[in-house]
């Protein structure tokens, strides 16, 4: 097993000239990005000993996808590495080398972008809470939740993460020279101004950050599974499981195969490696017990979608700073990926509050199965209003 997983990092080496051996954040430093400063500390303390992934960030993600993911999973899991390349472009991607030995490379670029979108969606957040608690919201359309968001968010000073925005897409478009002059006048310029939102919910950040980037992996991890890379063993099994979510895919306007495969992809990922995982953990650790699991599993649905939907809206963020290609593109637009994940994860959640026995109640007091149920429906509306805060970013 650790076999495979060396044979993994030495590809992986070899093929983005990252060294395997030597310190990550020193490596990046000699490049010609030198003095941009990226938003992960992780990278500094890189012990390469075993490790999944050159960030520890990845590398203890992994090891949660390798030992709570459904069993047929532990020990593909557990023979890939998962890179960060240190390239300003804002992609991730599953790739076979030799020997059907895949391994998977995510640019600091991507992780900057996912960053800059999860402090863009808590600013948000705070004013949309107020949109989603109005009593009228249940009989909105999205168009009029948004109306009545817009009219909530102006005045409440969020124009400083527009031009946050602004800034990452001009770093992303082909590395805009003089916005690195800039950045590298400034080394904190890429932080999240997480300290200038003052009421940012401290608590949910740090789980919002691993619901998005594990959310990133898993979608490549899925592309590995379901044998969209090289030939895979779990292909079979990885079907079967996408096959309860047949109606949602069918529904979409799909251009070509590879961007069915990308739908397919984010829904593997989601269910059965980011929601599967973490479901596994909490009823193994922190010992759930049977009263309680239908509820969770609802709690932990949005968690998860919350962080699917952040790295989708930075997809949304790089692609409209023209790095998708027009033409018919191998991936489906943002708006029909986030659309697929609250269908399916609506579909699942349904299905499980619909035939649960457990007491209606959660930690805000009665009701909230209505709550939960209306999860996936919340999510989308906050994807929308982010994704319009960032088109009027231009
Ligand atoms: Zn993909």
């Amino acid at each position: 097993m650790a076999f495979a997983l060396r044979k993994s990092r030495r590809h992986f080496s070899e093929r983005y000239g990252v060294p395997g051996e030597v310190n990550f954040y020193a490596w990046i430093e000699e490049g010609s990005y030198s003095g941009l400063r990226f938003n992960d500390p992780d990278l500094t303390n890189w012990n390469p000993k075993d490790r999944q992934s050159n960030s520890p960030e990845i590398s203890s993600q992994m090891d949660l996808f390798a030992k709570f993911s459904d069993w047929h999973l532990h020990a593909p899991l557990r023979n890939i590495f998962v890179g960060v390349v240190p390239a300003i472009q804002p992609n991730a991607l599953a790739s076979a080398i030799i020997d059907d030995c895949p391994c998977i490379a995510i640019s600091a670029g991507l992780l900057s972008s996912l960053d800059q979108c999860l402090v863009l969606w808590e600013s948000v957040y705070r004013v949309l809470a107020e949109t989603i608690t109005h009593p009228a919201f249940k009989h909105m359309t999205d168009r009029e939740a948004m109306d009545l968001y817009f009219q909530k968010f102006h005045g409440k000073g969020v124009g400083v993460e527009m031009a946050k925005a602004n800034s990452l897409r001009r770093l992303l478009l082909n590395a805009d020279p003089e916005f690195i002059k800039e950045a590298l006048a400034d080394p904190h310029g890429m932080e999240p101004p997480a300290e200038r939102v003052p009421t940012i919910d401290r608590l949910k950040q740090p789980r919002r950050r691993i619901a998005s980037l594990g959310f990133v992996v898993a979608h490549e991890l899925a592309h590995v599974l379901l044998g969209h890379v090289c030939h895979a063993a779990t292909r079979g099994y990885a079907e079967e499981k996408l096959a309860r979510h047949r109606e949602v895919i069918d529904r979409l306007p799909f251009r070509n195969s590879s961007q069915r495969d990308e739908v397919d992809a984010d829904l593997f990922g989601f269910h059965e490696i980011l929601l599967g995982s973490f479901r596994e953990k909490a009823t193994r650790v922190k010992m759930v017990p049977r009263g309680e699991r239908d509820r969770q599993y609802a709690a932990m649905v949005g968690q998860c979608l919350e962080g699917a939907a952040i790295a989708t809206l930075a997809l949304h963020l790089v692609g409209s700073a023209g790095e998708i290609p027009t033409g018919i593109s191998t991936h489906p637009a943002p708006a029909i990926r986030i659309q697929a994940l609250c269908d399916a994860a609506q579909d699942c959640l349904t299905a499980v509050l619909s035939r649960t026995s457990e007491p209606d109640v959660g930690p805000r007091g009665p009701g909230y199965l209505t709550r939960a149920a209306e999860l996936p429906r919340t999510i989308h509306s906050a994807y929308e209003i982010v994704a319009s805060v960032v088109d009027s970013a231009k």
